[in-house]
């Protein structure tokens, strides 16, 4: 890979800083390089990931700053004044406690994480964010992705609220919500023939050609990583600096469900919590399950599919995090399962009902595996729980429209209502 010190601010060392970031480190071999947008090893090509020199650090530092991401900012590859700077300011998002849903499912304590009252309804603004804050660093000025949908949206707002370009591609057959709720924010919007990662592979041979465009998930992907840390860090604070015993994840690209566990792992370490085994369960869809066929088939790899399934924000065919998830649910004794597209949107209907939660159909993905893998005996119902709701029912009202009722108008009389509603 290409230094591009030229578009990097360097400190009078000619280091470029991020926060408590100290480098970048190789997954697979260990190499290190310095900080920069850099994203695969120069030796191996394994991925890399942000290494810190954290500072000491107590609960009361993080509790006395901003009910946002940025509380976290000492944890994370990003300047330290981050919170004083446009930023769409997102997490801290509700932790609900779920009886409703407990009961339905016989589980004693069960927890819902609810990443839809993001800015832009999704977990996507965490890891934009902190992708944006890096670039920035780094000199680029224009913040681009391939999107499956949500991070088209989280993108483009981004961008908007800091004042500089987006670029944003998506597959041209998501959601209209999701093409509406992108657009609307202006910036560059592509709809691509083809699925998502067709559009990735175009926005990789894009990466080449513009090297001063930051593609959130690509070049300046270790940094946009780490944002998802920050959900593990809200969960065990919101319980009141504990670590849940088990947690359910839905899986695209995987990164996700990695980075909660690394961020729980970071806050036993700094003695944030008590050190404690918790056990990581990922959620997919049956329409694009390839690490759950792995896990199933007790492979190291992951075997790329071609997506079919109406939980498009987890339709990623080919996921680069995917060996890596297999790592963690069998390190912490978790498991990977999927559901198909009708049990996705009975389990959208049932959080809705039964907890007031109208998710997404990764919600549905989400809720859906949590009851196949309580069924299946591998979830405790008795052992706390909490489960990611990551976007908004809003944004995907296809999945449920064919299968709620909506009534008959009726006249304005107790006639009409006794008779048809009585
Ligand atoms: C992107 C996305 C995910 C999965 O994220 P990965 O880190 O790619 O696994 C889950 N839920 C929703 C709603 C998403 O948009
Ligand atoms: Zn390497």
């Amino acid at each position: 890979m290409i230094a591009r010190t030229d578009a990097c601010p360097a400190d009078e060392t000619g280091v470029l800083r991020l926060g408590n970031a100290t480098g970048l480190t190789c997954r697979e071999c260990g190499n290190t390089v310095p900080l920069g947008p850099f994203y695969a090893c120069d030796q191996c090509f394994g991925p890399l990931e942000v290494g810190y020199d954290f500072p000491r650090l107590t609960r009361a530092d993080i509790e006395a700053g901003p009910k946002n991401i940025w509380r976290y900012a000492a944890l994370l590859p990003v300047p330290q004044d981050i919170a004083s700077r446009p930023t769409t300011e997102p997490g801290y998002t509700r932790l609900i406690r779920a009886d409703g849903l407990a009961a339905e499912l016989g589980m004693r304590r069960l927890w819902i994480k609810d990443d839809s009252g993001n800015p832009t309804h999704s977990f996507k603004d965490r890891v934009v964010a902190v992708a944006l804050a890096a670039a920035t660093e780094m000199g680029f000025k224009v913040l681009a992705c391939p999107s499956t949908g949500n991070l088209a949206n989280a993108v483009a707002a981004a961008a908007a609220r800091a004042g500089i370009r987006s670029v944003v591609m998506v597959p041209a057959n998501l959601e209209e919500q999701k093409i509406l709720t992108t657009a609307v924010y202006g910036g560059t919007f592509v709809t691509v023939d083809g699925n998502y990662d067709d559009v990735n592979r175009l926005a990789s041979e894009l990466a080449g050609e513009h090297e001063d465009w930051a593609f959130v998930n690509v070049n300046v992907r270790p940094y946009y990583a780490e944002g998802s840390k920050t959900l593990g860090f809200e969960i065990a604070e919101q319980l009141g600096w504990r670590l849940p015993d088990q947690i359910v994840v839905p899986v695209a690209s995987g990164a996700q469900l990695v980075k909660i566990d690394k961020g729980f792992t970071e806050l036993t370490e700094l003695g944030l919590v008590d050190g404690k085994p918790w056990k990581v369960f990922g959620a997919q869809a049956s329409g694009c399950a390839p690490v759950s066929d792995a896990f199933a088939k007790g492979w190291d790899v992951v075997r790329p599919v071609k997506p079919d399934t109406i939980a498009k924000s987890l339709a990623i065919g080919n996921p680069a995090d995917g060996p890596y998830v297999l790592d963690v649910v069998r390190r912490t004794g978790g498991a990977v399962a999927d559901v198909s597209d009708a049990e996705v949107v009975d389990s959208m209907r049932l959080l809705a009902r039964s907890q007031g939660v109208f998710g997404e159909t990764a919600g549905g993905v989400t809720v859906g595996v949590l009851r196949k893998l309580l069924a299946d005996g591998q979830l405790d119902p008795d052992a706390e729980t909490v489960i990611i709701n990551s976007g908004d029912g809003l944004k995907t009202l296809d999945a449920v429209a064919s299968s709620v009722t909506v009534p008959a108008a009726i006249k304005p009389t107790i006639e009409e209502f006794e008779q048809f509603h009585g």
